[in-house]
């Protein structure tokens, strides 16, 4: 079978990978030996300390830094790695940002901001980063959606609509590569526990928790698990699926 490399021949992108969801993603492949890539926007101290961790599991590591709002950040980012001989087997595409507040208050720079780092970021990357993984007839790209791109949710129409674009994108994209041996699938979480969630207060995530059937938010690691089973090489027949870790919340 074309590209069934080991683990610890392949390379990682995650976006984002600083704090949070992809903070965990990229430790749990850096546990499994993979060259990882931690790609982040603000805190170079944040990228470090993720980066440090995943080099004391034995990986090789790089960070790199790109506001995915630019065209020009990313392909300066996908030749900094080229440079370095980071060429991902495996795309992570985790940086999004997320919007709350009525439709009617929503501006246009709202929106565009939010439709170009979640959908267009993902667009971006994934554009860039597939030519390789074509070529070597094998990748693995796995967008970070979310709960409410499949059903929706009040006062966040914007950020739904951009993650029901990623997974339109997504199931898209999986037809289109499926002959190359790339896979193309979405992991779309309800709620979990990062900065993402900082602007509800206790009373309001107890709330929320209390909704969920399992009675909590997700752990970051408990979303890497999933983004890690959807990259092994032996999980080649799964392509344009959007699967939701959500506690239950969503059937
Ligand atoms: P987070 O806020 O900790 O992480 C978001 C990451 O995106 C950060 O590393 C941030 O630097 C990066 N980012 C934001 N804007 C960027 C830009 N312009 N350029 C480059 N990077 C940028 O939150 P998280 O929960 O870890 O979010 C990760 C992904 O999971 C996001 O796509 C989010 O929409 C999705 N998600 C989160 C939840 C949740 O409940 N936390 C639920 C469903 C989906």
């Amino acid at each position: 079978m074309t590209g069934l490399r080991p683990f610890t021949e392949q390379t990682v992108l995650v976006t984002g990978g600083s704090r949070g969801i992809g903070a965990a993603v990229a430790e749990r492949f850096a546990k499994l030996g993979m060259n990882v890539v931690i790609h982040y926007l603000q805190s170079h101290e944040a990228a470090n300390e993720v980066a440090r961790r995943c080099m004391n599991h034995g990986a090789k590591v790089m960070t790199v830094c790109a506001d995915l709002n630019s065209k020009e950040q990313i392909v300066a980012m996908r030749d900094k790695l080229e440079q370095r001989g980071f060429i991902p087997d495996v795309l992570v595409n985790n940086a999004g940002i997320s919007h709350y507040g009525l439709l009617s208050d929503v501006t246009e720079e709202e929106w565009d901001r939010v439709m170009d780092i979640n959908l267009k970021g993902t667009f971006l990357c994934s554009q860039l980063f597939m030519d390789r993984m074509i070529s070597r007839k094998y990748g693995r790209i796995i967008n970070v959606s979310s709960i409410w791109g499949i059903s929706g949710a009040s006062c966040e129409v914007i950020y739904s609509t951009a993650k029901g674009g990623i997974n339109a994108f997504t199931k898209a994209l999986a037809k289109e590569l499926a002959p190359s041996g790339v896979t193309v699938n979405a992991v779309a979480p309800g709620a979990v526990d990062t900065d993402m969630m900082s602007g509800f207060d206790p009373a309001e995530k107890e709330a929320i928790a209390s909704e969920i059937p399992a009675g909590r938010f997700a752990a970051p690691d408990e979303i890497a698990s999933l983004v890690y089973f959807l990259a092994l090489p032996e999980s080649g027949y799964i392509t344009g699926q959007i699967i939701s870790p959500n506690g239950g919340w969503l059937t």
